[in-house]
């Protein structure tokens, strides 16, 4: 499998309201399978950026494309969304259903009647089984998959966001502070994680400058702009992409 590349050129996303743009002229290529670190401080646009690439937030300019594909049209955004594996900033697992159901629930577009019914008696689809097993076993979730996710603590849900978005080995990984919640050891396995998809294109945006330094890209936004983009930034590019927030 190959991962998607991203193309996004001189792309501008102006909020209602805000006088100042999310993203201002942006321009980032990434190719297909490289692994990337989105960095910056609050607010500097590192979700606003991710959300884009799935179609989420419509740009005032600028040209966007993932694997090929237009975000922007309906045929297409439909089948990037398909390869890629999101892990939102505030997850969205489903309250009411298990763990289980959760994670298989991002892999639903490809099912069929039997698929369905297998769920629907608390099952797990038989192309999915080993490698549900594989990532709960990874992650420590494996005792808490019949629970109910309103149940869990933030960083079990996390882990259960991120088994979700890597069922599918997709092409495109996106996860957006997936390590904030966690302690130090579940971050950098997290991290491992994220990394370890075959051939997929990675992006993870985090505040942490250390885990970053892990990626041998880092993208650095500051206030909607592109602060630094190549190697770890260095102690000092580090202040000055810090500096008084943004
Ligand atoms: P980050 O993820 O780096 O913290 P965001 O991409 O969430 O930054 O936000 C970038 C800027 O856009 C911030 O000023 C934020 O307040 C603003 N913003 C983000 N989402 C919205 C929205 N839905 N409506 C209005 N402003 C928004
Ligand atoms: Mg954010």
């Amino acid at each position: 499998m190959t991962g998607a590349d991203i193309v996004l050129e001189d792309v501008t996303v102006t909020f209602a309201g805000r006088a100042v743009p999310a993203l201002d002229r942006v321009s980032v290529s990434v190719r297909a399978g490289e692994q990337l670190a989105l960095v910056g401080p609050s607010g500097a646009g590192k979700s606003t950026l991710l959300r884009l690439l799935l179609g989420g937030v419509r740009p005032a300019g600028g040209r966007v494309r993932v694997g090929g594909l237009d975000p922007f049209a309906t045929q297409q955004v439909r089948q990037l969304r398909q390869f890629t594996g999101y892990v939102r900033q505030r997850d969205d697992l489903v309250p009411g259903v298990s763990a289980r159901t959760n994670i298989l629930m991002g892999q639903s577009w490809s099912w069929r009647m039997p698929d369905w019914w297998a769920v629907a008696r608390g099952r797990v689809p038989s192309r999915h089984a080993a490698r549900l097993a594989e990532l709960a076993e990874g992650h420590g979730i494996t005792d808490i998959l019949d629970e109910r996710v309103e149940n869990l603590s933030g960083g079990q849900r996390q882990r259960v966001a991120l088994a979700r978005a890597l069922l599918g080995d997709p092409r495109l990984l996106l996860a957006d502070e997936t390590t904030s919640g966690l302690d130090p050891v579940n971050a950098a396995r997290a991290v491992a994680d994220l990394t370890s998809v075959e051939g997929a294109t990675v992006m993870l945006s985090t505040h942490d400058v250390s885990l970053a330094g892990r990626f041998a890209r880092v993208v650095a936004l500051r206030a909607g702009r592109i602060a630094h983009d190549g190697a770890p930034p260095d102690a000092r590019e580090t202040e000055l992409i810090y500096a008084h927030g943004s």
